[in-house]
């Protein structure tokens, strides 16, 4: 896929600035189509923003017309789509904004893309690769690990829209003959990513002496992958993924919420040492509704398959998550 050009929506997020970064690294030509909403950030691509692989378009998944120019206009090899509302609380609280770009600009962009590959001509080369979410599968108890061929019980707002946008990708497939490939990963957690979200806010808390909010007892477990071994993972799978399969994608770090906040406290002891332990501020708050316990991914499809695992330590990954937060 080397000079290939790539249309990445949602470069400008946590986990697509990462792709957009690894992908001009590895001698793509990157498109990156964002909305800028309120969690895309341009200083996460500024590394790259330079290069004369790298071109930025400031449009929306649900624009039809702009995604039909983009592609005549661009003429991408492959779609990444990355391009979603992506926090669960706000979710719960809005779900409008996930049903319309996770749902409706999922739908606009395969419409969009199909029009596009039927008037190629190496049609078999093209990929529309499709990145989504563990959480589509439900929840898991004390045991067991999430298969690609589970069924999908989704139990948010947020999960439900991401499953119902797997579905279409795979319709797109079966019905019109796009040649997709779906991945499904677990927590992911690194740079750039929203300070909304769980690891950022214990940081940031930790670091200011402000109470750290951990829903209920902090018993929900969550499966914690580093997001460049993630980028590497949808790059390998983009490359060398058989069209329309699905890959689990995960790194085998599970940990209990209430653990992950013990760790990153007692690394902030080490380095910002405050007189007494940062772990003091943890603070329970009441429960996120309908909160699935606990997530884990079977990753054996894309290990035997695609010859892929993640590489990064959870202390090193985090250690690292530090170093940027921390400056
Ligand atoms: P993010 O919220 O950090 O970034 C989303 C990006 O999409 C932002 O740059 C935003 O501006 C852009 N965007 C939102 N709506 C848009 C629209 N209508 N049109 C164009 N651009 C729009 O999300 P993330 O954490 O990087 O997640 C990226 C993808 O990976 C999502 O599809 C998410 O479901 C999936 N995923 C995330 C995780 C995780 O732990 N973060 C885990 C598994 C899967």
């Amino acid at each position: 896929m080397m000079n290939k050009r790539l249309l990445v929506t949602g470069g400008a997020g946590f986990i697509g600035s990462a792709v957009v970064r690894q992908a001009i690294g590895s001698g793509y030509s990157v498109i990156n189509l964002d909305a800028l909403t309120y969690a895309g950030n341009l200083n996460n691509v500024e590394e790259v923003a330079g290069s004369p692989s790298y071109i930025f378009e400031h449009a929306d998944i649900c624009d039809r017309e702009a995604l039909e120019r983009i592609f005549s206009v661009h003429k991408p090899d492959a779609v990444m789509h990355l391009a979603a509302e992506s926090h669960v609380d706000r979710s719960i609280s809005g779900p409008s904004a996930f049903m319309e770009t996770n749902v409706n600009g999922t739908y606009q962009l395969l419409e969009a893309a199909l029009g596009y590959w039927n008037t190629i001509g190496n049609r078999a080369d093209f990929r529309f690769h499709h990145i989504s979410t563990d959480e589509v599968y439900g929840s898991l108890g004390e045991s067991g690990a999430f298969k690609e061929d589970d069924p999908y019980s989704p139990n948010s707002p947020y999960s439900a829209s991401k499953a119902a946008s797997d579905h279409l990708v795979r319709v797109w497939h079966h019905t019109y003959g796009l040649p997709v490939v779906i991945t499904n990963c677990s927590n992911n957690y690194g740079p750039c990513q929203h300070p909304e979200k769980f690891i950022p806010t214990i940081i940031r808390n930790a670091v200011s002496g402000t109470p750290i909010p951990v829903y209920g007892k902090g018993l929900n477990v969550r499966e914690w992958l580093f997001v460049e071994d993630h980028a590497e993972a949808l790059l390998t799978a983009l490359e060398r993924g058989t069209i329309g399969r699905t890959y689990n994608i995960g790194s085998d770090n599970e940990s209990a919420n209430i653990e992950l906040v013990e760790k990153i406290c007692s690394m902030l002891d080490e380095r910002i040492p405050s007189g007494k332990p940062h772990f003091d501020l943890v603070e329970f708050v009441e429960d996120r509704l309908g909160h699935d316990f606990r997530y884990s991914i079977d990753s054996t499809r894309i290990k035997q398959e695609l010859n892929w695992e993640a590489s990064t330590p959870f202390e090193v990954g985090l250690e690292k998550t530090l170093d940027w937060y921390l400056g």
